[in-house]
């Protein structure tokens, strides 16, 4: 027999843990379908559930259904959820725009920060995960560099140019503490995906052939996974699919 401390957690008493079980089966379909498609199902991405905005019971349910990872983009949030959820063995991922100020705060739970996009960032990360280091013992924060995709060079949706990736590797590479672990990208709006993942593989490419450690690909949300899952991501955000629509917090 499982023990349920938690009512919530018995899905025979708690519909909310069924719908999540179903959305969460209907999207690990996908992804195999897609890695399928794609001829890696040896080498098939990782699941990222962003949880942002959905309570830490949700993430609790999910945990009881096999998810690992999860992912986060306010700090503050992500510090009350994962100080709430500590005793769950789940690997926190920051993916969301990222100060300076706030990496001290990171790296106390997070074991990766999706969106480092600027040098002052990475600094700010070396010195912060030191310091834990030093006194929490943890482990070195996995890096990825944010990359934009937009084609007028914009950064509406975050990222660094993709001329200044070789700059923020070396920066990384550099800083004990900090592993580089890929890059990460956000597909623009109100264009279709392909064209922008296809160029992501490329800039991921040029990193790897200097970084062949730093062979990661953080891509592919609700809308576009498959997407992604073709040129190669090795890393996928899912929030709205598995969750649902994002509650409205006032
Ligand atoms: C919210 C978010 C996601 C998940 O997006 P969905 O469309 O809900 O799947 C992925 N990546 C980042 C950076 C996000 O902010």
């Amino acid at each position: 027999m499982t023990e349920h401390p938690h009512g919530e957690q018995d899905p025979a008493l708690d519909p909310r843990a069924t719908e999540l079980a179903q959305r969460l089966t209907a999207v690990r379909k996908r992804i195999a379908a897609a890695a399928e498609s794609a001829g890696r199902s040896d080498r098939p991405p990782s699941l990222i559930v962003v949880t942002k905005f959905h309570p830490a019971a949700d993430i609790r349910r999910l945990a009881t259904l096999g998810v690992t990872d999860v992912g986060e983009n306010r700090d503050q949030e992500a510090a009350a959820k994962s100080a709430e959820l500590a005793g769950l063995a789940l690997n926190w991922h920051f993916v969301g725009q990222l100060q300076s100020k706030k990496a001290k705060s990171v790296v106390r739970y997070a074991a990766a920060v999706h969106s480092v996009d600027r040098l002052q960032l990475v600094d700010a990360l070396a010195k912060a995960v030191r310091n834990e280091m030093d006194a929490a013992g943890r482990a070195p924060l996995d890096c990825f560099i944010q990359v934009s995709l937009e084609d007028d060079g914009g950064t509406h949706r975050g990222g660094a140019d993709p001329a200044d990736v070789p700059l923020l590797a070396e920066r990384m590479a550099g800083s004990i503490g900090l592993h580089l672990a890929g890059v990460m990208a956000v597909a623009p709006l109100g264009a279709p995906p392909e064209p922008a993942f296809e160029k992501l593989a490329a800039i991921s490419a040029r990193l790897v052939a200097d970084h062949p450690g730093a062979a990661a690909i953080s891509a592919g949300m609700s809308q576009d996974l498959e997407a992604a899952v073709k040129f190669g991501a090795t890393h996928l955000r899912i929030g709205s699919d598995i969750l649902g629509s994002r509650p409205v917090v006032g």
